[in-house]
C-alpha cells in the first residue's frame, strides 16, 4: 500500500460561523485503525463525520480515502459514491421497516470487497435478537442505536463512522458491547471513526485518540500519551483527571529531573517538557502519582474521600491551600476519615512530570 488509509490535510469543518474546527490534520496509516475522536458536546464533532460522510461539504483543505480526494476545494465526491457508512447519534431507522429489514437494508447498499460479516452474529454479538420482528417505536434508545450500529456494520464499508454510539446503552451492557465490537472491527479489519465525549470509553476502545477543543484538534496521540503527557493546559483541564501546582525546577540537566513543592518537598521523574533550572512551572498532578504510606513522614489533612469500588480517591490539603487528589487500593485496611493525616511515601518519583 502506497498511500495513507484516510488522511485530512488542512481540514476546515463548519457548521455556521461560530461553529467550525479549522486546521485539522489526521491521518490513519492502515486499514483498520480505530480513531476516536474526543470533545465536549458542541464542539463539532458530527460536523466533523457528516463532512467525511459527504453529508456536509468541506470549507476547506482536502480529505482523501485511499489516496483518493474524497473532498477538496473543488472536488465533492457524493455521499454514496464513497463507501463511507455513518451512524447517526440519533436514531435514524426506518420508521416504517421491522428492525429486521432496517438491518438488511445495510447489506443491500454494500458494495465493499472486505471480508464478510455475518448479519446473524452482529445480531447476536449486539443483543438485539428478540427485538427483530418489532418497529423502530417498540423499542429503546438503547435498542435503536444497537440497531443502527448493526445495520452499518453490515454495510462493509471502507470507513466506519460512528457517533457517540454507545451512549443510550446500559452501563452493564455498555462495556460488553464495546469489547465486543471492537474485537470484531479489528477481525474484520474496519477502518473506523468513534466520536464519544466520553474519555474511559475514547481510551479503551481506540488506538488514537483525537482531542477537538476550541475549534481546534488539538491533540492525536494513541490515549496513553493523551492521558499521560497531555500537550497543553486545555487538554489537562478538559480530561479532568489531576489538578496543577506550583514548583519549582531544581535541575533539568540530569537524566532524573528534579522539582521541588513547598509542601511536598522533592519531586523526581522525567519532564516531558524541556524547561532550564531555576524556571517555575506548573506540574500536572493525577491521582495515581502519590503513593500513600502511613510510615512516611510527609504528612497531609484528608479533606475529602470517595468511595469508587475499586478505589478510594482521597483529597488531601497542603499548607497553602491546595487540593490534591490520591488512589488508593479499597482494600486499604484502614480508612482515614476527614481531617485525619495521611502519609504520602517519599521520595516522590513521578514517570511523567507534565508541566507548563
Ligand atoms: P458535537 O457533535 O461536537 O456536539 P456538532 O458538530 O453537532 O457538535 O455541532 C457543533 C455546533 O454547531 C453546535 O453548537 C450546533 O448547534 C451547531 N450547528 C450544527 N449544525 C448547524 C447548522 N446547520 N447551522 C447552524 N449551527 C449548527
Ligand atoms: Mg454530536
Amino acid at each position: 500500500m502506497d498511500y495513507n488509509f484516510l488522511e485530512i490535510q488542512n481540514g476546515y469543518f463548519k457548521a455556521s460561523e461560530k461553529n467550525k474546527v479549522n486546521n485539522v490534520n489526521l491521518l490513519i496509516k492502515n486499514q483498520g485503525e480505530i480513531i476516536s475522536l474526543l470533545g465536549p458536546s458542541g464542539v463539532g464533532k458530527t460536523t466533523i463525520l457528516r463532512t467525511l460522510a459527504g453529508l456536509q461539504k468541506l470549507n476547506g483543505g482536502k480529505i482523501l480515502l485511499k489516496g483518493k480526494i474524497l473532498a477538496s476545494n473543488d472536488i465533492h465526491i457524493e455521499p454514496e459514491k464513497r463507501n463511507v457508512a455513518l451512524s447517526f447519534q440519533d436514531n435514524s431507522l426506518f420508521p416504517n421497516y421491522k428492525i429486521i429489514d432496517n438491518i438488511n437494508f445495510g447489506k443491500k447498499r454494500s458494495n465493499g470487497d472486505g471480508k464478510s460479516i455475518d448479519v446473524n452474529e452482529v445480531i447476536k454479538l449486539l443483543h438485539i435478537e428478540s427485538i427483530l420482528e418489532k418497529f423502530p417505536h417498540q423499542i429503546s434508545a438503547g435498542e435503536a442505536q444497537r440497531v443502527s450500529l448493526a445495520r452499518s456494520l453490515v454495510s462493509k464499508p471502507d470507513l466506519l463512522l460512528l457517533d457517540e454510539p454507545f451512549s443510550n446503552i446500559d452501563q452493564s451492557l455498555k462495556e460488553e458491547i464495546q469489547v465486543s465490537v471492537k474485537k470484531l472491527l479489528k477481525r474484520i479489519n474496519l477502518t473506523t471513526i468513534i466520536v464519544t465525549h466520553d474519555s474511559y470509553e475514547a481510551f479503551s476502545i481506540a488506538d488514537k485518540c483525537g482531542i477537538i477543543l476550541n475549534q481546534e484538534l488539538k491533540q492525536y496521540d494513541i490515549p496513553y500519551n493523551v492521558h499521560h503527557e497531555p500537550n497543553s493546559v486545555a487538554v489537562a483541564n478538559f480530561l479532568n483527571k489531576g489538578v496543577f501546582i506550583d514548583v519549582d525546577v531544581v535541575d533539568s540537566d540530569c537524566a532524573v529531573h528534579r522539582l521541588k513543592h513547598k509542601s511536598l518537598g522533592e519531586i523526581r521523574g522525567k519532564l516531558s517538557n524541556k524547561f532550564s533550572s531555576g524556571s517555575k512551572v506548573r506540574l500536572l498532578l493525577q491521582p495515581e502519582d502519590l503513593i500513600h504510606d502511613d510510615q512516611s513522614p510527609l504528612k497531609l489533612e484528608v479533606v475529602d474521600r470517595k468511595f469508587r469500588g475499586t478505589n478510594f480517591v482521597y483529597t488531601l490539603k497542603t499548607p497553602n491551600g491546595e487540593h490534591l487528589p490520591v488512589f488508593v487500593h479499597s482494600h486499604h485496611i484502614h480508612q482515614h476519615e476527614k481531617s485525619e493525616k495521611f502519609g504520602i511515601k517519599t521520595p516522590i518519583y513521578i514517570d511523567h512530570l507534565v508541566c507548563f
